[in-house]
Formats: C-alpha cells, structure tokens, sequence
C-alpha cells in the first residue's frame, strides 16, 4: 500500500490546460468519487489511457485519464485530470483531493516511485529531470537517449560481467585446494581491462557532456575600452555589466549564459588586459589569465575604429593554441581604422560588430556554428558523422555519474594489479566489489536512501 499523492503537473500561472497527476493505491478509489464521465462509465471500470470527458465536483468541466498497476509512470495506479489551466481550478480540484486523504506530492516524488518500483532506473530518472532542465536541443536529445535506457543498458551490461567474474573467485575460494590456473587468470585479466576499457570510454565523454549541459566556457579578452563589457550585454540582450569609457571598470569575471548560433556559452567577460600598477585591477588580470586557460572558446574584442596595437598583439599570444578563438572587431559604427586582413594573416576568423547598435553579431552566431556544428546541430546525420556518440544520450553530463565510472574503474585496475601480483583470490574480490557497488550507485542497484533523496530533491513538484 503506498499513501496516495498529487500535485499539479503543469507550470505555474494561467494557461490553457493544467494537468493534475494523482498516484497511489487509492488513486483510483478516490478519483472515481469526484469525477463523473458524461459517458457513464465509472472511472474505476475505465480503460487505461483513454481520456474521458466529464465533471469534477462542481469545479472544473474536464478530461481524465488512468493507468493501472503497474503499468504507468509510477508503477501505481494513478490518474491525471486535464483541467482548466487557472490557478484557482486546480487549487480547488487540490483541496477537493486533499479532503479525500490525497497528500501534496514532494519535489520529483512520482519519479523516485517510478525508480523505486522498478520502473526505470537512476540514469533515467536523472534524465527525466534533465531533459525539464535542458537548455538546449541537443542536450534535451541526449537526456532523451539516457532516459530510454542507453547509459543503463552499458552499466547492467558491465555489471554482469563483474557478476560472473566474481561467481568464479567465489568458487575458488570455497574450494580453497584448486588454484586459479594460469589460463583462467589470463581470461579475467583481458575481461576486467574490456570492462575497464569500457568504463573509461564512457567517462572520456563527461568532458563533451558538461559543456553540452552546462554550455562552453567563452571568455571574452581584450585590452580595456574595446567593447568587451558592451558585447556581453548586446549579446544578453540586458544591462549585466557596467559600461564605461574609464579603463579597468571590469575588475572581476563576470559570467553569464547565453544561446548563440545554437549553442550554449558561458560567457565569462574579463578584466581588459593591461600593464597596470592598481593592485585590485591586477587580481583581475590574474582572473583573466585564469579564464582563458579553461575557456572552451575565446572571443578576442578589438576595437575597429582604431589600428591595431601591441596591448592587442598580447592579448592574441595569451590564447594557448588549441582553444579556438575569434577575433570580435568592435565598434563598426565608427570610422575603421583598423586592417582587418592583418587579422586573417594571424589566422584568426574575425567578424565585425557593432556592441552598440546590434549590427554584425548574426555574422558572430554563424562563426560559432561553424566552431560547434555538434552542438549547434544535433540532427542525427552530424552526430553519427562527426562526433559518434554524441546523440546517442551516451554523453555523461551528471558528475556524480562521472565520479561513480571513475571510482569504478579505479577498483577494476586495483583488482587487475591484485590479480597481476597473485594476490589472494579474496583481495581481488573485495576490489571487483566496490566496482560493482560503484555502477550499482549510477543505476540505482546499490545506493543510499539519503543519496536517493538528494537526487530527488532537485526535482520540480509533480514530476
Ligand atoms: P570594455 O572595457 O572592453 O569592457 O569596454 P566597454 O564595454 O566598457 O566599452 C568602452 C566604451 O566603448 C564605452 O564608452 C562604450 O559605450 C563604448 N563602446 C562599446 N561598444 C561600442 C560600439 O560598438 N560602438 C561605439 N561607438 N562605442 C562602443
């Protein structure tokens, strides 16, 4: 028997549906009593997942539907009502509920039932929450891919072939008088470094899934007064930083997220580069370096209406080779001054802009998307050709997942090493163990309760 909870589905404020979701094993008791179909039918007799049109009390002239055990979201009976979307609707057909011994659903409660009734497992309950959350659709395809199962399915996959591994150490050791001959250890090793060799694969794309989801770090560097602050606020469409004509006003990084050409970036603006003496201004030529050296892209901002100078010449040399860059040419609504094939001869892509009146930055969207067609276009073809995994929702974008694989495979390599030195069958049993505990903890075969909770918590009230 699990108590029967509810909540509304839908977002908050006036719209033109709400969607209360109802579950439990009275769901369907209580939903029968204040819900009249025009068609006569009992909504206790009703067939799963068809919608049945009706009354709710004197509240709401609406739709319903229901799913029977164990076949629905929650693995319990549940029922949704497609009300009316106005607040003062759905908060009576609430009341009306919580009078029938319903009680307020938690944050992601429904879904922590789906998980805990075996409906999915942990990677896709994440991805439920994950896809809510995306912010872009090539990371909203990914959690799709990982909510139909396709982390899951690799880890179970893992996971039983530690299994079997770990059901032939226990036969050694319950029957202590026959040594692992050479043979099988040959066989174990070449099967933990596949699983290793596996794991490994699979953590080598968090670094693609976290800027996938949380968006490429971009810094944008210039030496004071090009328009760095300027661009960061015609690209976010708002005031975020304060623009002046005094040099070094952008003491600290300043970060924010934006969608340019399809593609997240987390725009960080930067102290201007400069010489200087002022010991807060230098922190924050600190802070720029520091910027640059994790930034997934550089947007280097000169000033066009004035020739190019040594101050811009550093900035460019600051930029290590592998982190592309482009060159932002400013403050194209003044008189050029500035030879924009000088640029092309340092091989740097540049565009012309104007921070001030919006003017080029189409042509700063387009250069982006060129820089990133992966993530600017997640369409099947581009994925499989250009990046192979990166549709598939094989991109580990959660860090507790990551840290799992990791900690995973650190265990298989200290079990290889046990093995490798003849180490006692037990010592290398322990060491698979904590491996199999380590993928239990990202699908949810082996996890804390409180740890369960936490990742709950993140969740929004009627998912
Ligand atoms: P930062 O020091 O590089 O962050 O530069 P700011 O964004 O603070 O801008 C410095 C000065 O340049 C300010 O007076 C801005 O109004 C001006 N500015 C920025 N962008 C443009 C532009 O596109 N055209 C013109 N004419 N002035 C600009």
């Amino acid at each position: 028997m699990s108590d029967t909870i509810a909540a509304v589905a839908t977002g908050g404020g006036i719209s033109a549906v709400g969607i209360i979701r109802v579950s439990g094993s009275n769901a369907l008791t209580i939903a029968d009593n204040i819900f009249r179909t025009a068609c006569g039918i009992r909504l206790k007799d009703a067939e799963c997942r068809r919608l049945y049109y009706g009354t709710l009390c004197d509240i709401d002239l609406c739709l319903c539907t229901i799913s029977r055990a164990p076949n629905s979201y929650t693995g319990e009976d549940t029922v949704e009502f497609h009300c009316h979307g106005s607040p003062v609707v759905l908060a009576e057909v609430l009341e009306v509920l919580f009078k029938n011994g319903v009680r307020q659903a938690l944050p992601g409660e429904f879904t922590k039932r789906a998980f805990l009734n075996g409906r999915m497992d942990l990677t896709q309950a994440e991805a439920v929450i994950d896809i809510i959350e995306s912010e872009t659709s090539a990371a909203a395809k990914n959690a799709v891919g990982q909510l139909q199962g396709k982390i899951g399915v690799k880890l179970d996959s893992l996971y039983d072939r530690l299994i079997e591994i770990m059901a032939h150490f226990h036969a050694v050791i319950d029957y202590p008088d026959e040594d692992i001959d050479d043979f099988n250890v040959k066989d174990y090793l070449a099967r933990l470094k596949d699983i290793d060799s596996e794991l490994q694969q699979m953590l080598a794309t968090h670094k693609r899934g976290k800027i996938l989801r949380d968006g490429i770090p971009t810094a944008i560097i210039g030496r004071p007064n090009t328009g760095k602050s300027s661009l960061l606020n015609a690209l976010l469409g708002y005031e975020r930083a304060i623009v002046t004509d005094v040099a070094g006003t952008t003491r600290d990084t300043v970060e924010e997220k934006v969608l340019l050409g399809n593609v997240l970036l987390r725009l960080i603006d930067t102290a201007g580069l400069r010489n200087t003496d002022n010991a807060v201004e230098k922190l924050g030529v600190e802070r720029t370096f520091a910027a640059i050296d994790s930034a997934g892209l550089v947007l280097l901002v000169l000033d066009g209406s004035e020739p190019l100078m040594h101050e811009d010449y550093d900035a460019l040399r600051l930029i290590p080779p592998g982190i592309p860059k482009i060159a932002v040419v400013n403050k194209s609504d003044l008189p050029a001054a500035l030879e924009i094939s000088e640029l092309g001869n340092l091989g740097i892509k540049c565009c012309s802009i104007s921070a001030l009146s919006g003017d080029g930055l189409n042509s700063l969207d387009e250069e982006i998307e060129k820089l990133f067609p992966v993530f600017a276009n997640p369409s099947e073809h581009d994925m499989q050709v250009k990046y192979e995994q990166s549709s598939s929702g094989e991109l580990i974008t959660n860090v507790r997942q990551a840290e799992a694989l990791s900690r995973a495979s650190g265990c298989i390599r200290l079990a290889t090493d046990a093995l490798t030195a003849s180490v006692t069958p037990d010592a290398v049993l322990m060491d698979i163990e904590s491996a199999l505990t380590a993928i239990g903890e990202i699908t949810g075969k082996t996890i804390r309760e409180d740890i369960i909770s936490r990742i709950f918590e993140r969740f929004c009230v009627g998912k």
